[in-house]
């Protein structure tokens, strides 16, 4: 039996007073559970008004959706691994798409960013996935491994044993495209073949989610995909409705 993890990334949708409308609703919805976890990644400026509504719900994560990889100092704007720990999170999102793609950030940033996640001791989510094109022409597996192998490089086994992964192909990701669950099966195999080189049998149960285009229609399917762990979902998590119909289907 697996634990299934469903993260809503709302990345820049949802201010602290949205926020608050939308956790009332989705609470109202959504009664604990203990088979599943779910995990929200609101804007940093709106972690508190979620924190405050789920003071009452220890089933329910907070993370961050990107932070800098020092640990303080003069970098104006951005936000370090321990503030992030400190005003509640205990994850943080690590190499999303829109981070590597639209803000340039480097496979080698993604390992810095991991260390300093661990090193404050927030669990970092990493994300990995192919453009359209690398797809097209079959390098799929090189880039999500190598990826892979850069997220982790300055982690012990036992640190990457205690991450979170997700395959979010770059095509996938707000385009109504979904990876169908065969697809995304046989990429998540790979990352846990190449994670088993790290750490051994713990890999087995090291959580790999998917995520692009998840909605309410296909995430039951995925979630029950073999090698699939859970969802990382974007504009499907925006409505407190249909984000509490996904967690508990
Ligand atoms: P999407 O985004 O669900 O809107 O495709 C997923 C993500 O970027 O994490």
């Amino acid at each position: 039996m697996k634990r299934p993890v469903f993260a809503a990334n709302w990345k820049m949708h949802h201010g602290p007073t949205d926020a608050r409308e939308f956790m009332r609703a989705f609470l109202a919805h959504y009664p604990r559970q203990h088979d599943r976890t779910v995990l929200f990644f609101p804007p940093a400026l709106t972690l508190h008004a979620v924190a405050e509504a789920i003071r009452e719900r220890a089933d329910i994560v907070l993370g961050v959706q990107n932070i800098y990889w020092e640990d303080k100092g003069a970098f104006t704007g951005e936000l370090s691994a321990p503030i992030a720990r400190d005003a509640g999170a205990r994850v943080v999102l690590v190499g999303h798409s829109e981070r590597r793609h639209v803000f340039g950030e480097t496979d080698e940033q993604t390992g810095k960013k991991c260390a300093a996640a661990v090193r404050a001791g927030l669990i970092p989510l990493l994300c990995v996935g192919e453009k359209l094109e690398q797809r097209e022409r079959g390098e799929t597996e090189d880039v999500v491994l190598r990826q892979l192998r850069a997220g982790i490089a300055g982690l012990q086994p036992a640190q990457v044993g205690g991450m979170l992964f997700a395959y979010e192909p770059v095509w996938a990701i707000g385009t109504g495209r979904n990876a169908t669950p065969d697809d995304a099966s046989a990429v998540h195999a790979a990352l846990r073949n190449a994670l088993r080189v790290v750490v051994a049998d713990k890999a087995s149960t090291v959580p790999i989610l998917y995520g692009g285009s998840v909605n309410r229609g296909n995430a039951v399917h995925l979630v029950r995909a073999p090698e699939v762990d859970g969802v990382l979902v974007g504009g499907a998590s925006l409505d407190a409705d249909g984000w509490a119909a996904i967690v508990r289907a």
